[in-house]
C-alpha cells in the first residue's frame, strides 16, 4: 500500500430534499483513501454509508444534493464534473459493484453483449473481436468460464453473476473500485471465496477499494482501515483491523462489534444488540446524535457535538476521555 492519497473527501455533507425539508444523510465527512489501500465503511442500514458511495461515484437520486465540500480523485474535482466527463471518469476512474448483481445485468443480452457493449462505449477503437478477447480474459480473472460470455443472467447462480458484476467493474482499470455489500445476498463461503478473489485483483492491479458492508466479520477481515459512520456521521475512523476487537472504540463501534457473532467467540461471549434504533434524518438530537442511545451519555453529551479526538491512533467524535474509553471497552470486553 502507497502513502500517496487517491481519494480525498472534505468536509462532505449529502442531503435529501424532502417535503418536509432537508434531511442530512451524511454530515461534515472528512475521509482519504490510499491508493491501493481497502477502506471499509460500516453502520447500520441507513446511516449513511451508500450515500457517502453514491456522492463519490455521482450516482446520487433525484432530490440528492452535495451541499457542502469536496470529492476530489487525484487532481480531478469529482463534484464540478458533468456531461460526457462525468460519463468516462464513471468506471474507468472509479467502479462500482452494487448489491444485486441481478439489478445490474441485463437481462434479455448475454453476458458476452454485455461486456462489448461496456468497453466499446469507453474505447471508440476497440472491435467487436477485440472486446471479446478482453471479456474472455477477465472472465478468466474471476475465475469463471469463457463459455459464459453466451449465458443470460438467469442462467448463472448468484455467485457467478456477482463475479461478472466485479469483472465489469474492473474491465477499464479503474484506479478506485467501490463495494456496496458486494455479497450480502450470497451464502458465506461464496462469500469469502468473491472477498478473496477482489483482494487478490486489487494486488495484481493495483486499484483502492471502498468496501462498504453492514457486517463486521467481512470488513474486519478484508479492510486496511475502518469508518465507522452513525446518523450520517463518520463517528470512528482508522482501526487496524488486524487488531480489531482489542482496540479502543467509539462506544457505538463497541455496541455494533458486540451485536454480531465474533468469528473466534468464546462461550461465555454475548451477542447484545444496541438499543434503540437510528434516529430521523429529519429531526436529528443535539449534542451528540448517537446520545438517545448510549448507556455512557452524560449531560454534556445532550447539549454538545462531541469532539474529535485520537486514541492509539484511532479517530474517534466522544466526549468520553481517553482514560474513560479505556476503561469502557476494557470492562465491556
Ligand atoms: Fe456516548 Fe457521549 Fe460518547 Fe456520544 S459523546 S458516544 S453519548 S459518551
Amino acid at each position: 500500500m502507497s502513502d500517496q492519497v487517491l481519494l480525498d473527501i472534505q468536509n462532505l455533507s449529502v442531503g435529501y430534499l424532502t417535503r418536509r425539508g432537508m434531511a442530512q444523510a451524511v454530515q461534515n465527512v472528512n475521509l482519504q483513501i490510499k491508493k491501493n489501500e481497502i477502506v471499509g465503511i460500516v453502520g447500520e442500514s441507513g446511516c449513511g454509508k451508500s450515500t457517502l458511495a453514491n456522492a463519490v461515484m455521482r450516482l446520487l437520486p433525484d432530490g440528492a444534493y452535495i451541499t457542502e465540500g469536496s470529492i476530489k480523485l487525484e487532481d480531478t474535482d469529482i463534484v464540478t464534473l458533468s456531461g460526457e466527463t462525468l460519463r468516462k471518469f464513471r468506471w474507468q476512474e472509479i467502479a462500482m459493484v452494487f448489491q444485486g448483481a441481478m439489478n445490474v445485468l441485463n437481462p434479455v443480452k448475454t453476458v458476452g453483449s454485455q461486456f462489448q457493449h461496456l468497453l466499446m462505449a469507453h474505447n471508440n477503437a476497440m472491435t467487436k473481436a477485440q472486446a471479446l478477447e478482453r471479456a474472455k480474459e477477465l472472465l478468466r480473472l474471476v475465475r469463471i468460464d469463457e463459455n459464459r460470455l453466451n449465458s443470460y443472467a438467469h442462467e448463472l447462480s448468484g455467485g457467478m453473476r456477482q463475479r461478472i458484476v466485479i469483472a465489469m467493474a474492473i474491465a477499464l482499470n479503474p484506479k478506485l473500485v467501490i463495494l456496496d455489500e458486494p455479497t450480502t445476498a450470497l451464502d458465506v463461503i461464496v462469500q469469502r471465496s468473491i472477498l478473496a478473489q477482489i483482494v487478490k485483483l486489487k494486488e495484481e492491479f493495483g486499484f483502492s477499494i471502498m468496501f462498504i458492508s453492514h457486517d463486521f466479520n467481512l470488513v474486519a477481515e478484508i479492510s486496511n482501515r475502518v469508518a465507522v459512520m452513525y446518523a450520517g456521521r463518520m463517528i470512528e475512523l482508522g482501526s487496524s483491523t488486524g487488531k480489531w476487537g482489542e482496540h479502543v472504540h467509539h462506544p457505538y463501534t463497541k455496541g455494533l462489534i458486540r451485536a454480531v457473532p465474533q468469528l473466534r467467540a468464546t462461550d461465555t461471549d454475548e451477542v447484545i444488540g444496541i438499543p434503540g434504533s437510528l434516529p430521523s434524518l429529519l429531526s436529528l438530537p443535539e449534542g451528540c446524535k448517537f446520545h438517545p442511545r448510549c448507556s455512557f451519555a452524560k449531560d454534556i453529551c445532550k447539549l454538545q457535538s462531541p469532539p474529535i479526538q485520537v486514541i492509539d491512533e484511532i479517530q474517534m467524535e466522544c466526549h468520553l476521555s481517553p482514560e474513560e474509553l479505556r476503561d469502557l471497552n476494557h470492562a465491556r470486553g
